[in-house]
C-alpha cells in the first residue's frame, strides 16, 4: 500500500507508521480481497477495448447499417435513403475507437496502482453510457430502428450500477493506490 499522506510505497506488509513522514496508517485495506481488481485489469478492460473496436468496425464498415436494412439494401443505399445515418455511424465509430484506446490506457494506470486508473475506470463506464445514449437518441431521431435503440437500454442501466459498485469497492481500497 501507499502512505495516505506522502504517497511513499509501504509494500505489501505496511508498518503502522510511515517511515518517510511518520503518518499513522490504516493497514486494514491490505487484507481486502483483490479478485475484482484483477478481473478488471486482466479481463474487463481488454474485453471493453475489443467490444469497442468491434462496434467501430461494425459502424464504419457498413455492417451495422446492412443489418438494420435486413440485407435488403446496401449500406450506401440506406444512407442515401436515410440522410444522417452515415454521419451518425461515422461519429460513433470514431468514438468507439477512442473508447478502446482509453480502456487500454486506464488498464495500464490501474495495473500500476495509480488512483487516476480508478478515476479512469469510472470515465470508461461513463464514456460507454454517453456513446450508448448518443446511439439510442440518434437511432430514434433518424427513425432508423427503435428496436436497436431499446436493445441498448439494459446495458446502460447495468453500467450505471457498475459505477456505483466500483465506487464502493475502490473507496475501501483507496490506500492501495498512489
Ligand atoms: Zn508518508
Amino acid at each position: 500500500m501507499f502512505c495516505m499522506k506522502c504517497g511513499a510505497d509501504l509494500g505489501a506488509n505496511p508498518p503502522p507508521f510511515c517511515p518517510q513522514c511518520g503518518a499513522a496508517q490504516d493497514v486494514t485495506a491490505v487484507e481486502l480481497p483483490m479478485k475484482w481488481f484483477k478481473f478488471v485489469i486482466y479481463v474487463q478492460l481488454f474485453a471493453s477495448a475489443v467490444v469497442n473496436l468491434y462496434n467501430a468496425f461494425s459502424y464504419l464498415s457498413g455492417m451495422f447499417a446492412e443489418s438494420l436494412a435486413a440485407g435488403m439494401l446496401t449500406a450506401q443505399e440506406l444512407y442515401a435513403y436515410m440522410p444522417g445515418l452515415g454521419a451518425l455511424l461515422t461519429v460513433l465509430g470514431i468514438l468507439h475507437i477512442g473508447a478502446a484506446v482509453f480502456s487500454i490506457v486506464v488498464r495500464q494506470w490501474l495495473a500500476h496502482h495509480q488512483w487516476r486508473g480508478v478515476l479512469g475506470l469510472y470515465a470508461v463506464y461513463a464514456i460507454q453510457i454517453v456513446i450508448n445514449v448518443i446511439t439510442m437518441v440518434g437511432l430514434l431521431i433518424l427513425n432508423a430502428s427503435a428496436q436497436a435503440a431499446v436493445a441498448l437500454l439494459p446495458g446502460v442501466i447495468t453500467v450505471v450500477v457498475m459505477i456505483i459498485l466500483n465506487k464502493i469497492y475502490f473507496d475501501k481500497r483507496r490506500s492501495l493506490f498512489r
